[in-house]
């Protein structure tokens, strides 16, 4: 992409309703621009990051034998009555009535829909196992909206849902998605630990929320600092492995870990000493086991084995897809912008041309360009008339991890300069070395475009 043709309010002046680094640092990037409280419009620089997180999530989902599917944002009150939490919700579920007076409401989550599209089409325990997600817009009409993206209104979420025939198999379908959430904040970056949480209105006592650790999150938490040295890696799972799966979970979650919902004093008090951690946290995501809950109210049955009718145990899974662009910047950013991390950076490399016109750096720049197409890799050129420290202090705003420099003192010694924006480190090289180390440092990152 080329600067001059994109689309980048960029703002010199921070917001004051900004209160938290991630907030200012969208705002002033032009990724988001509030359209009422809660509700934000995704300018495309944040909708590029928006769809990388979105395919990553679908990746992991797709490879741990999850199935994408798609249900509607707005939804008949009926079904809601049928579980009980058309009334139990309360005031976070906008409720809207249509021209025949009828009540329906926005999707503040999907249990019950997914419920019926389930109990309408399997009755057999041989469809089973089964789990389905979706990635899909809610409304939460939350008290106080605040911190951008991460508390809004309208929000974008990861939501899955597992249909087994016993506890034993929807515990494996648990275990599975702890896994398979572990390898997905990982690509991005992101270090999220399960923490042993609290049911809430969804109910069960299986329960792990997935925690970024930041000052400015919501969360109190309290961990044993052993859990901070664990990393998934790239280690191949067999997701369909109980043994390998359950060997995971226990891995990650044998160690004291709890938001203060569920916070022990006298557990915690057995942690030594110089282990005992007290913080805040942001939650990315969360897990839940909670049986037969929804399948008993809503007769979402199967015949089992023995040829008798028997209620399907169910979990379901989400994952704050929206919220984790704020929850990125809160962990990765210095005091002049946001540091993408490699796996979800909107261009993976930026071209900043020191002398627009100069016909060796035009020429330079634009084979450059090309060279990184052809790649599949995204350049984000800023190719616009303006002086070198206006270039550099955008690019270091909007956080591209990796920034080429070409200009004409440089090109007479046949040189380009390649910056790390997250060390700052520069390194003169030709401009083809330039584009085969950025093409080697992407190497594990899928290419993803938009
Ligand atoms: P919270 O406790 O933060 O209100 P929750 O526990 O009610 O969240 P879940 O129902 O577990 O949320 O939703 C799954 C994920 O969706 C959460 O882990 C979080 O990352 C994200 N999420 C929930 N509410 C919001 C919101 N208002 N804005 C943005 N993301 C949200
Ligand atoms: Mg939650």
């Amino acid at each position: 992409m080329r600067l001059s043709r994109y689309f980048l309010p960029v703002l010199k002046e921070t917001p004051s309703e900004a209160q938290i680094v991630s907030h200012r640092y969208m705002l002033r990037a032009g990724m988001i621009k509030q359209s009422s409280a809660g509700i934000y419009s995704w300018l495309p620089l944040g909708f590029k990051v928006l769809r990388k997180i979105e395919n990553i999530v679908h990746e992991e989902q797709i490879r741990a034998g999850h199935i994408p599917m798609q249900m509607p944002t707005i939804q008949s009150a009926d079904l809601w009555r049928e579980s009980g939490r058309y009334d139990a919700y309360g005031e976070e579920m906008l409720r809207i009535k249509d021209r025949h007076d009828r009540d329906m409401l926005f999707t503040p989550t999907a249990e019950e829909l997914i419920t019926d599209v389930f109990r309408s089409h399997v009755n057999s325990y041989k469809d089973l196992p089964l789990t389905m997600y979706q990635i899909q817009w809610k409304f939460r009409d939350e008290r106080r909206p605040r911190f951008g993206v991460m508390r809004g209104r309208e929000f974008y979420m990861k939501d899955g849902y597992n249909f087994d025939l016993t506890k034993e198999d929807a515990l494996h379908a648990y275990n599975r998605h702890l896994v398979s959430y572990l390898r997905t904040y990982e690509r991005m970056g992101l270090q999220a630990i399960p923490m042993r949480a609290d049911g809430g209105p969804i109910g069960g006592d299986y329960t792990h929320e997935f925690l970024v650790l930041a000052e400015t999150g919501e969360s109190e938490v309290f961990y044993d600092s052993a859990v901070t040295d664990l990393t998934f890696g790239d280690r191949e799972i067999d997701y369909d492995s109980v043994e390998q799966c359950q060997g995971v979970l226990e891995e990650f979650t044998s160690r004291y870990a709890r938001t203060d919902e569920t916070h022990d004093e006298a557990l915690f008090n057995e942690i030594p000493e110089e282990r005992r951690r007290t913080a805040r946290g942001i939650e990315v995501g969360q897990i839940f086991y909670f049986g037969t809950k929804y399948s008993e109210s809503m007769n979402a049955s199967v015949q089992g084995p023995d040829g008798k009718n028997t209620p399907v145990h169910m979990g379901s899974h989400g994952i704050g897809v929206s919220r984790l662009l704020g929850a990125i910047i809160e962990a990765s950013h210095d005091d002049k912008g946001i540091i993408w991390p490699e796996g979800v950076t909107p261009f993976h490399v930026g071209i900043v041309n020191l002398k627009q016109g100069d016909e060796d750096a035009d020429a330079a720049c634009d084979a450059l360009y090309k060279s990184f197409a052809a790649l599949g890799l995204e350049a984000l050129y800023d190719d616009r008339k303006e002086r070198a420290g206006g270039k550099f202090a955008t690019m270091d705003l909007i956080g591209l991890p990796w920034r080429i420099t070409v200009g004409p003192r440089g090109l007479k010694n046949g040189v380009v300069e390649l910056t790390s924006r997250r060390t700052g480190e520069s390194e003169e090289m030709p401009p083809e070395a330039a584009v085969a180390k950025i093409a080697e440092i992407y190497a594990n990152h899928r290419v993803v475009g938009m």
